[in-house]
């Protein structure tokens, strides 16, 4: 299903042009127009999912195989010495369009830290606090 007003809709069913690097039946990958490196790509697929919790799961058995794909073609093409794989679900957490995609980040030798965090600390009790919220929700 497509989503009237969401730009990745049009751009991934070819209404808006695209540097597209990948096509088939069911995914498009197009280049990011604000690449955090070079070769910076995005998967997306046809259908409209709002992210990875309305993900249809056939869909979604798709997507590594596919990020595998660009990623080994992208360091065979432009030299790339590894990849990232990054997904937002939520404002909170980087979400600024709202049809799921997955970035495909090349990352080249000595190039800048992209995805990085400050490793906090946590007591084995608390982790296990932690960890009982979450198995409690599932
Ligand atoms: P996210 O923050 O995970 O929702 O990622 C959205 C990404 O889409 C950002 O990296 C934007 O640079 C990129 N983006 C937004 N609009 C376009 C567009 N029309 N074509 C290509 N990339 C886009
Ligand atoms: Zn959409």
């Amino acid at each position: 299903m497509k989503k009237d007003d969401c730009i990745f809709c049009k751009i991934a069913n070819g209404e808006i042009p695209s540097s597209t690097v990948y096509e088939d039946d069911e995914f498009r990958v197009i280049l990011d127009l604000g690449p955090a490196s070079k070769g910076h790509a995005l998967i997306l697929p046809k259908d409209h999912f709002r992210d990875v919790c309305e993900l249809d799961p056939k869909v979604a058995a798709k997507i590594l195989p596919l990020g595998a794909k660009i990623g080994t073609a992208m360091k065979k093409s432009l030299g790339c010495a590894g990849f990232n794989l990054v997904q937002n679900n939520g404002e909170a957490a980087g979400q600024t369009v709202f049809h799921f995609h997955v970035h495909v980040i090349p990352r080249y030798e000595n190039g800048p830290s992209i995805v990085t965090w400050t490793p906090g600390k946590e007591t084995p009790e608390e982790l296990a606090k932690t960890a009982d919220r979450i198995k409690s929700a599932l």
